[in-house]
């Protein structure tokens, strides 16, 4: 099978598999995705939904990140991995937001891979999930893990498989395939053990054995 013919058969069983595919992370208004995303590195979506459950209940406003002392906010985010400096980053974000672009998130990929924290993964999801725009495919660990798997990308490096993945799926999937690659990675094609007689994808996948 042709790479662009199997990857639409990859998104057909997974849209099957999984109809409602959307961001797991909560949120409110476009700040609020990103600093949920730039939280969630190397932490579960359910626990940085449990941190911001509470966060954004005291910090309503981008200027209300910028103000606090720092200690305070890293206080309050002291629960997730990497939280010192996850906190400068989600403070400098809120300033150059303010400063930049008069207190709204950018809507561009460079504008966003500009701010402090931000790299393209989190660029595409804040642009994907909140502006409907298709600028690149959010590859994160479950994304990159599948699609290698898959044979979707012989790379596992993220900007390498996020271009091989853009060069094979119409623009129009982008969003949708990093959701359901994420939702198919959690469920069934987990890190350590595959359930490999339990997916959908088992007769197209090369790597169904291991
Ligand atoms: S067959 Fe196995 S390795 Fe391939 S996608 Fe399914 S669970 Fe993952």
């Amino acid at each position: 099978m042709e790479l662009r013919e199997k990857a639409c058969e990859i998104l057909r069983r997974l849209r099957r598999e999984y109809p409602s595919p959307k961001v797991a992370l909560n949120f409110n208004t476009p700040f609020e995705l990103l600093v949920a995303t730039i939280l969630s590195a190397q932490t579960t979506d359910v626990h940085v939904n449990k941190v911001t459950e509470n966060l954004f209940k005291k910090y309503r406003s981008v200027k209300d990140y910028a103000d606090t002392p720092i200690e305070n906010l890293q206080k309050d985010v002291s629960s997730v991995n990497f939280y010192k400096t996850k906190a400068r980053n989600i403070q400098g974000t809120a300033r150059m937001i303010i400063e930049k672009f008069h207190s709204e998130v950018p809507k561009t990929m460079d504008d966003l891979i500009s701010l402090p924290g931000v790299a393209r993964k989190t660029a595409n999801i804040v642009l994907s999930n909140v502006y409907g725009i298709d600028e690149g495919i959010a590859v994160d660990t479950h994304v990159k893990r599948v699609s290698y798997r898959l044979g979707l990308t012989k790379n596992e490096d993220p900007v390498r498989s996020e271009r091989d993945l853009m060069a094979i799926t119409p623009r129009e999937e982008w969003g949708n395939l990093s959701h359901l690659l994420i939702f198919h990675g959690r469920k069934i094609c987990q890190a350590k053990k595959p359930k490999h007689q339990e997916c959908v994808l088992y007769d197209i996948c090369p790597s169904n054995k291991i």
